[in-house]
């Protein structure tokens, strides 16, 4: 409050002022008292009109000026004066006081950046109430919706929810009173157009008011593309699926001929041997030899659309199915004196036979594909990672070159010629396949002349 003296209008000399005024300025009352009163203020040529004011109407309320601090700071205020007469109505002076609306006026700019937000932002952003009404919405509604906003608002919101949608949404919005701080979910909103946009909605309750706070961001383009990866990879497992179907058909249909041929040809060699010449002889060799090489081929073929068909999952001691493996190999490794050497290998969640298989054959092909007098030597081995193991099975075999690393895990690919190493190509297709049943992934380190080492991974 300050108390001013006013006898000359054009100096407003200041007669007395309380505690509150010396903060506000940061100088001492005594100092204060008989200076100019407009030294104080920001703009000394408004406070100078409410006092023209304060003299034309006697009094002025809640006129807006600024205080300057010594040491700088400003204070928002809203005067209020009014003149000070004695008993005879003779003006002594002007009582004024001043609230400090710093606070307030922060506040104020505060809002006006939030409804700047608000108003220009590509979310959604929205305040709907208990009843299931908008209260408040952002352009973006009207702007990218279609509606006016009073369709809006005059609609309940879930009108604009995708039918298939008003449930989960509803559902969603319930959780909010039965104490949820916020919720997210996603629905389809329908534009005036008809069309629908998918929205991902982020919404918050005020306690107090019961009303509901949300942000809704347009991600429609994200689920198209996610739908379209649906479907494509629904597409391709279906064509997966058929080509399995075709190869499992047909090498199963062609396994009959097959034997006709084979068996006919043994009957001719057999019981015409005497009355046949050499020539036609070794013509029946080439026979025999081309519908063994096919029996092969049709065996691995049918054995390759096979994996995947049983899909039964257990806990399989990679051990004890290593065992197996290595005693059912007995032959071969006796023949080739192959060195067969192993880590402790974990227990995994996978299928018995398909993992026993992906065993037998990476551990047949080390020993195959060995370097000419060579011993060859095989070592599995394994490594804990946080969700998987990686195993690994190395030889010391003739390697693979590198422009044909990408190409070994391909159907009916084989790098080295028939009469050095027989085989069909379909082995790692096969391990391809089973380890990809199995969530893993296979590859292949390996340099020419020193040997290869086939890695897969397991989920644990
Ligand atoms: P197959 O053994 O019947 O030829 P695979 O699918 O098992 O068929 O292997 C494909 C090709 O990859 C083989 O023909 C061979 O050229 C190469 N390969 C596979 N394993 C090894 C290995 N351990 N060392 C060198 N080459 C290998």
């Amino acid at each position: 409050m300050l108390i001013l003296h006013t006898e000359q209008l054009f100096s407003i000399t200041l007669k007395d002022l309380n505690e509150a005024s010396v903060k506000i300025t940061g100088i001492l009352r005594e100092d204060m008292i008989g200076t100019d009163f407009l030294n104080y203020f920001t703009e000394p040529q408004k406070a100078r009109e409410v006092y023209q004011q304060v003299f034309e109407k006697n009094f002025v309320a809640d006129y807006p000026l600024t205080i300057r601090h010594i040491n700088g700071k400003l204070t928002d205020v809203l005067y209020n004066a009014s003149l000070y007469k004695d008993n005879y109505g003779k003006v002594l002076g002007v009582i004024a006081t001043a609230r400090d609306v710093t606070q307030q006026k922060l506040l104020e700019k505060k809002l006006i950046e939030y409804k700047h937000f608000f108003n220009h932002s590509a979310d959604f952003s929205c305040i709907a109430n208990t009843q299931g009404y908008f209260e408040i919405l952002n352009p973006n509604f009207e702007k990218v919706l279609g509606y006016s906003e009073k369709e809006l608002l005059d609609n309940k919101f879930v009108y604009f929810v995708h039918p298939d949608d008003v449930e989960s949404t509803q559902k969603e919005v319930d959780k909010l009173k039965t104490g949820a701080v916020t919720i997210n979910f996603v629905n389809r909103y329908r534009k005036k157009d008809g069309n629908y946009l998918w929205f991902d909605w982020n919404a918050t309750p005020d306690t107090a008011t019961g009303k509901l706070y949300a942000i809704a961001r347009d991600i429609t383009e994200k689920k198209k593309a996610e739908t379209n990866l649906i479907q494509l990879s629904l597409e391709l497992a279906r064509s997966n699926q058929d080509l399995e179907q075709f190869a499992y058909i047909a090498s199963h249909d062609l396994q009959e001929p097959l034997r006709t041929i084979s068996s006919f040809v043994q009957l001719l060699d057999k019981n015409k041997s005497e009355t046949i010449d050499e020539e036609t002889k070794e013509y029946f060799q080439f026979i025999t030899k081309a519908t063994d090489k096919m029996k092969n081929l049709i065996r691995d073929l049918l054995a390759y659309s096979r994996v995947g068909k049983s899909i039964e999952l257990s806990t399989v001691d990679c051990n004890i199915i290593l065992k197996e493996v290595i005693a059912e190999m007995d032959t071969s490794i006796k023949e080739s004196k192959a060195q067969i050497t192993s880590a402790i290998l974990p227990k995994v969640k996978g299928n018995e036979v398909q993992l026993k298989k992906l065993f037998q054959n990476l551990i047949s092909n080390g020993i195959k594909f060995r370097k000419k007098n060579s011993i060859p030597e095989i070592n599995i081995s394994v490594e804990e990672k946080e969700t998987e193991y990686v195993f690994a099975v190395k030889d010391n075999g003739i390697g693979i070159e590198d422009k044909n690393i990408d190409k070994v895990f391909l159907l009916f690919q084989r790098l080295n010629s028939e009469t050095e190493y027989s085989g069909t190509g379909i082995g790692l297709a096969i391990c391809k396949k089973i380890v990809a049943m199995h969530g893993g992934k296979i590859w292949v380190d390996s340099k020419m002349g020193e040997g290869s080492a086939f890695s897969f991974t397991l989920p644990k």
